[in-house]
């Protein structure tokens, strides 16, 4: 017999998160039923939880859920799990037009379709597309998706044909393929976390054809690694102005938002 205190207190890694999932309790109903007796059900599937966590699988890939912003989204292996750094890019957005201004956006490498999701919930009159190279990926982001968003499978703009946006937002893979921080990341696709030696594969060529799908004065907002901002505002200034950049929430260069410059 085992209750919720005796798991508590083996100290297995996110014991208490796992606990809430499996047993579909909060934080605080964890404490205030701690001599509960888990049922032969509840230890079997927590003891895989707690195998799997063990092993390193990432909580969201196990719980199957990851909060963004003001809304939680369905995340599988084949989709990064939302990072909180990302929701720069929402309110970098939100900023940028005008109330009850309209706007096409355009999500590049949706994944579990975090970005245009948020932004289509919190701008039901934009219209909102968003694409993914990943067939698999796409499926888990048009399952998210709570308003009206038009997918299309396909490499960055080729999955676009000739359209063009207000607003261009990706949140491209851009680590270094050598760098040794992906050693933590290993359950996550690798694709959408690596572009080349640099890291920055991806990013150039989103800035390279982002040109040919833009509005007039149209927007183009990237996340990019902590140590890449100058070298994008260098791949940025033949065809872009008003170049503004963004740091984290943990004081990190993050962000870059550029005005298509008008011929
Ligand atoms: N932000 C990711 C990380 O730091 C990197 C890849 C990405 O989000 N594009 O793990």
């Amino acid at each position: 017999m085992k209750t919720i205190q005796d798991y508590l207190n083996s100290g297995a890694v996110d014991i208490a998160p796992l606990l809430s999932l499996v047993l579909k309790k909060s934080n605080v109903e964890l404490i205030t039923h701690g001599d509960y007796c888990l049922t032969p059900t509840e230890k079997q599937t927590l003891s895989e939880f707690i195998q799997q966590r063990t092993d390193g699988v990432p909580f969201s890939y196990i719980s199957g859920t990851k909060g963004f912003y003001h809304l939680d989204f369905k995340v599988t292996a084949d989709t990064l799990i939302p990072r909180p750094e990302t929701e720069l890019l929402i309110d970098i957005s939100l900023d940028l037009f005008p109330k009850d201004v309209s706007c096409q956006l355009l999500d590049l490498g949706t994944g579990s379709g975090i970005i245009a999701i948020t932004l289509a919930d919190k701008k039901p009159h934009w219209q909102v597309m968003a694409t993914d190279y990943s067939h698999a990926a796409l499926e888990v982001a048009k399952s998210n998706a709570t308003t009206n968003i038009e997918f299309a499978q396909g490499s960055w703009f080729e999955a676009v044909n000739s359209q063009c946006f207000d607003l261009i937002i990706s949140n491209p893979p851009y680590i270094e393929e050598n760098d040794s921080y992906l050693e933590d990341l290993t359950f996550e696709p690798i694709s959408a976390l690596t572009a080349g030696q640099d890291g920055l594969d991806e990013i150039r060529i989103i800035i390279d054809n982002a040109p040919n799908h833009l509005n007039k004065n149209g927007y183009l907002l990237l996340e990019h690694g902590y140590d890449q901002q100058l070298r994008i505002i260098k791949l940025l200034t033949k065809n872009f102005t008003n170049i503004q950049t963004f740091q984290d929430y943990n004081i990190k260069d993050r962000a870059i938002l550029a005005q298509i410059k008008n011929a």
